[in-house]
């Protein structure tokens, strides 16, 4: 039998490689970005169109190539950031494998010009699948510039797998993000669709974050700075109350190179232990420097997986150095004067051509001085089935579109069984006609109905009812408050880019809110049911919550801000609520369109029936 064994040729093997290391527009960023810096540029710009479908340029100041090394660099295996094997182990570059350009020229369209300081004129080289177009003598700037063209042309199925341009475009700002924070001595520029998102000047740490994240970071942020014989950590963490609801904005970093390590991270987050609200991730930015021959980066492709010799001493390390931070500043801001809530005496003058709104008065009609309760029976909701009578009572009667409701009448006995017996309430002599309901553990409401026992998660029912209003008043004249000091919000630029694209829902939704320059908005009036205190921490949450919608390609902008309005505002577990209070948490749920589960799909009630019960007690 002959042989049936062959060497690949070159340009597959290269396609083969860049499957591993060219994943999306946002990891040929990654590898460009990485080798301008390891070529000690001083300046850097990213261009990108069409979230890096059509093009991806990164332009340096660094060292350039010679013409040889011009062509040699897209070749695989081709880097002069090792020589022998010994160099794995004492890395302080971030490239060393020498595939990326040799993947990205396999599966993309390249245009490469590079010039070294001290020759007159430069290379040029155009590269298409691994093959070599053209290469000529250039007049071009010192540095580098590449260009890589139509990613993906030469394999329609991966330019097929490609998400959306929002999605693409987020994976590319967070690869920016991780190259930018760390490098803060570069100065850098994206641009997208000839747009300019970022310009960051040469600065600290501290700067950098607050150019990237928006400038409210500056109150965020608590320095950690610690240094034993095995690690120097240097960086921020967030103070707790500004949690996020994902693990979003963890950076970690280990000689000036992103990592992932989850060990790590729990170690930030044990650190914090009780001081995180429920389900929530602290937010940080943390520089480790480490001997470079006591950790192995080579452990993946992308090299975001590093092994650490002293991996459990370190953990301790960070452990306790973000504790002290925390101990020692939360003991701080307790006597801080709040610069962020409180009134602004010097604030920046309005830029030209901004009108400030005149003040306009809303009036609610329905508004009803007796009542002293935050849920308003009848005044700020209404639907025909709970109007009727004023009472959810009534709605086990009236509705029959709710099959599983419409059997059952409550009682409306004014009888209260207490664990001491049969007793009369207060409400018993003076309200008639109104179901008695008592809150379980600070979180469940129970009442009775006739045939057996209903019980509520107060949260959950909430979230359905400010749910569906909120859905209902798009569109509609809807129910806003002036506030008496407009709110100035800031967000970073691309956060500001969402909130401009959400805008007209927000205003549906009860916001009055214009731009002032590129990434504040000031806000004249909000939705009725929120405080102006949190306006801002509302908004990121929206945007930080619109932005995992459109990750699971869930993309309708108005139910995307209905249901964040609704999580943030609902009433919580644990919070103690008044009679009146439940009772129009029940009324308001069953005049629901779909009162049986919360917006997000949980169930918002248990009814046990008479033959449960009795099945119970067997
Ligand atoms: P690696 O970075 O792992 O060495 P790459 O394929 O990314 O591999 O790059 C190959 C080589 O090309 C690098 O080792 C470097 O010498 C050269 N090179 C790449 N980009 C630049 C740049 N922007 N400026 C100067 N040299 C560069
Ligand atoms: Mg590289």
């Amino acid at each position: 039998m002959s042989d049936i064994i062959q060497l690949l040729p070159d340009s597959v093997a290269n396609q083969i490689a860049a499957g591993e290391v060219v994943q999306r527009p946002a990891s040929a960023v990654k590898e460009l970005l990485e080798n301008a810096i390891d070529a000690g540029a001083k300046q850097i710009k990213l261009i990108i169109k069409d979230a890096g479908r059509t093009l991806i340029q990164v332009i340096d100041d660094g060292c350039g190539m010679s013409d040889t090394d011009a062509r040699l660099c897209f070749e695989r295996h081709a880097t002069s950031k090792i020589r022998s094997a010994h160099d794995l182990f004492v890395i302080r570059t971030m490239g060393f494998r020498g595939e990326a350009l040799a993947s990205i020229a396999a599966v993309a369209q390249v245009e490469l010009k590079t010039k070294m300081r001290d020759n007159e004129l430069g290379t040029s080289i155009v590269i298409e699948g691994s093959e070599i177009k053209e290469q000529s003598v250039c007049q071009c700037n010192n540095g580098t510039s590449i260009a890589v063209k139509n990613l993906f042309f030469n394999i329609p199925a991966r330019r097929s797998f490609l998400k959306s341009n929002s999605i693409e475009l987020k994976h590319i700002e967070e690869e920016f993000f991780r190259v930018a924070l760390i490098h803060t001595d570069v100065a850098f520029s994206f641009y997208s669709n000839d747009k300019l998102i970022y310009q960051l000047e040469s600065s600290n740490l501290h700067q950098r974050i607050t150019g990237l994240f928006g400038n409210n970071y500056k109150q965020r942020l608590h320095p950690v700075e610690e240094q034993t014989e095995q690690v120097k950590i240097r960086g921020y963490v967030c103070k707790p109350e500004f949690s996020k609801k994902t693990r979003g904005e963890q950076y970690m970093f280990v000689n000036n190179r992103f990592i992932k390590n989850f060990y790590f991270n729990n170690a930030i987050e044990k650190a914090y232990a009780d001081l995180l609200p429920e389900k929530t991730y602290p937010s940080f930015f943390i520089n480790m420097e480490v001997d470079s021959s006591r950790i192995d980066v080579n452990i993946h492709p992308t090299k975001t997986e590093v092994k650490f010799l002293d991996e459990v001493i370190i953990y301790a390390v960070l452990r306790a150095a973000v504790k002290k931070t925390l101990g020692q500043y939360s003991l701080a801001t307790e006597f801080e004067f709040d610069t962020v809530e409180g009134m602004d005496l010097n604030p920046a003058p309005a830029p030209k051509g901004y009108i400030p709104p005149a003040p306009t008065i809303s009036v609610n009609p329905n508004f009803n001085p007796f009542e002293s309760t935050s849920y308003k029976r009848g005044t700020t909701y209404s639907e025909p089935a709970y109007d009727k009578g004023n009472k959810w009572e009534n709605f086990f009667e009236i509705s029959n579109e709710k099959p599983e409701m419409s059997t059952y009448t409550v009682e409306s006995n004014m009888e209260q069984e207490t664990l001491f017996g049969t007793e009369t309430t207060e409400s018993d002599t003076t309200t008639h006609n109104t179901s008695t309901t008592i809150q379980v553990l600070n979180r469940y409401i129970v009442s009775t109905i006739s045939s057996g026992l209903l019980v509520v998660d107060q949260q959950r029912a909430h979230e359905r009812i400010l749910y569906e209003r909120f859905i209902s008043r798009t569109g509609k004249e809807c129910i806003s408050q002036q506030i008496m000091f407009p709110i100035q919000c800031s967000f970073s630029a691309a956060d500001a880019e969402i909130i401009s694209e959400i805008m007209p829902e927000l205003k549906d939704m009860g916001f009055e809110m214009n731009p002032l320059g590129n990434t504040v908005f000031v806000i004249t009036a909000i939705p009725a049911e929120m405080n102006d205190g949190e306006v801002q921490n509302m908004l990121d949450e929206m945007v930080e919550d619109y932005k995992n919608s459109l990750m699971q390609k869930f993309n309708d902008k108005e139910q995307s801000i209905a249901l964040s309005m609704a999580k943030q505002l609902a009433v919580k577990k644990g919070t103690k609520l008044k009679q009146e209070e439940m009772q129009n948490i029940i009324a308001q749920l069953f005049s629901c369109k779909i009162p049986n589960t919360s917006p997000f799909g949980k169930k918002t009630m248990i009814i046990m029936k008479d033959n449960e019960l009795t099945e119970k007690f067997k």
